[in-house]
């Protein structure tokens, strides 16, 4: 136990359990050191939540560790040109087939759209398991995602989250207790409590960050997210909406770049010459 190594650190108890896990399925026994206090809010301040390993397993646990948190960020910048990948959202998730509820579920607004899928009636096409994008021509999509490059904004999106259905637990919950307190009638309580806890839940936006290993719970108004570093560029509603939105705004980042660019070496070429 004298030998042992940091290899990572964490703010997330919850990514941290999940580094631990995946060294372990590799056959490396992996320690979680909790700091020492349990306030929340310090632990970024103290160096998070450490995770360390033998030295002598320390080389193989940093490679896994990092192929995890590619793999998690879903943007590998070596991965393999040559696969197939989605139009809007950039990912390799892609299968040629019929429509299919995994295809759809994620964009799926309408009836028949969801029946074909359920029946898997249709023509084959290229179907994004991410984002649900269908399209026909395996070549329309990047050879490679979109990267960023150090030091430009990485966008995540203000991911809205309401509790109607948590609410109207609680309510009925708080409903109950008041009809076993009170011996009022449960039938003129417990509808009205758990409407008063639908509305109340319903109302209540806990918003995190889309990002899918960070999911920090995001401040009204904040522009940038606590837990990742993410600047928010946008809101979205479904979780599945984070793919696409995050590659339409890598994207745009890029075309900005590359028009500032072109920009300065046009002035500088203009004073030039
Ligand atoms: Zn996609
Ligand atoms: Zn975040």
């Amino acid at each position: 136990m004298s030998d042992m190594v940091t290899v990572g650190s964490y703010l997330d108890p919850m990514d941290v359990q999940f580094a631990r896990l995946h060294l372990e399925e590799h056959g490396i026994r992996a320690a979680v050191v909790e700091t020492s206090n349990f306030d929340p809010t310090l632990i970024g301040v103290s160096g998070g939540i450490r995770l360390q390993v033998a030295e002598k397993d320390e080389l193989q646990a940093r490679t896994l560790l990092r192929a995890l948190a590619n793999e998690r960020t879903e943007i590998d910048p070596d991965a393999d040109a040559g696969e197939v990948r989605c139009p809007r959202c950039e990912l390799a998730y892609c299968f040629f087939e019929p429509p299919s509820l995994r295809g759809v579920a994620p964009g799926a607004t309408e009836l028949g759209v969801f029946v074909a899928a359920i029946l898997r009636f249709g023509p084959k096409r290229w179907t994004c398991h991410k984002c649900g994008h269908r399209w026909d021509d395996p070549n329309e999509g990047p050879k490679r995602p979109t990267v960023l490059k150090p030091g430009d904004p990485r966008p995540v999106f203000r991911l809205k989250r309401s509790a109607p259905g948590m609410g109207a637990f609680m309510g009925f919950m708080v409903g109950a207790g008041f009809v076993l307190a009170s011996g009022f009638a449960p039938i003129l309580v417990l509808p009205a409590a758990a409407l008063l806890g639908y509305l109340i839940g319903n109302s209540l936006n806990r918003d995190v960050c889309s990002e899918p290993s960070c999911r920090k719970q995001l401040p009204a108004h904040a522009e940038t997210c606590e837990g990742c570093g993410g600047f928010v560029a946008g809101e979205i509603r479904r979780a599945a909406e984070h793919f696409a939105e995050a590659a339409e705004a890598r994207r745009e980042i890029v075309r900005m770049r590359k028009a500032r660019k072109t920009a300065r070496r046009k002035r500088a070429e203009a004073s030039g010459g």
